[in-house]
């Protein structure tokens, strides 16, 4: 066992897989815990499906030079309509996938060096029963907040389509 600092998030774990999940700019123990956080919110019953804000917040958290652009542009716009807008998980997906039907190129918008306060370890060391949704949404603004510079463009985008 190493440990390993995640590039994405700065998680620092314990993991046999000292080497990184290029895809995903992300440790592979963070990976697991992403995988462990998935798996329960797609487990619950949640008409919102506040599992699409886990989906945003981690890929916007973990944007790198390896992440497709148009994922990381789909995670912005995402924790846009969260926060800006106040859709739901479900709202979103919906327009994720309204998004996908336009053939187009989507801007790279490159991580500020803080990617959010809170991590997917926070997200999950604080989940008690019901309050999932209100940790996940806390994480989600955390990582819209880090990318403040990016506001306005996102924003832009989002409205464009
Ligand atoms: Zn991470």
């Amino acid at each position: 066992m190493a440990r390993t600092t995640c590039p994405g998030c700065g998680l620092e774990l314990e993991s046999p897989e000292t080497g990184l999940d290029e895809r995903f700019n992300a440790s592979y123990a963070c990976r697991h815990l992403c995988d462990e956080l998935s798996c329960f919110t797609l487990n619950q019953a949640d008409a919102e499906f506040t599992h699409q804000l886990t989906v945003d917040a981690y890929c916007a958290q973990h944007a790198g030079p390896n992440v497709k652009p148009i994922s990381i542009a789909f995670s912005l716009i995402g924790l846009y309509l969260v926060c800006e807008r106040g859709y739901t998980g479900r709202q979103v997906q919906l327009a994720h996938m309204a998004l996908a039907k336009q053939s187009k190129q989507w801007p790279r918008f490159n991580p500020p060096p803080m990617t959010g306060t809170m991590t997917v370890l926070d997200v999950l060391t604080g989940i008690n029963g019901e309050n999932y949704r209100k940790r996940i949404r806390d994480w989600a603004w955390s990582v819209w907040k880090a990318w403040k510079d990016f506001h306005l463009p996102v924003a832009e985008l989002a409205n464009r389509y």
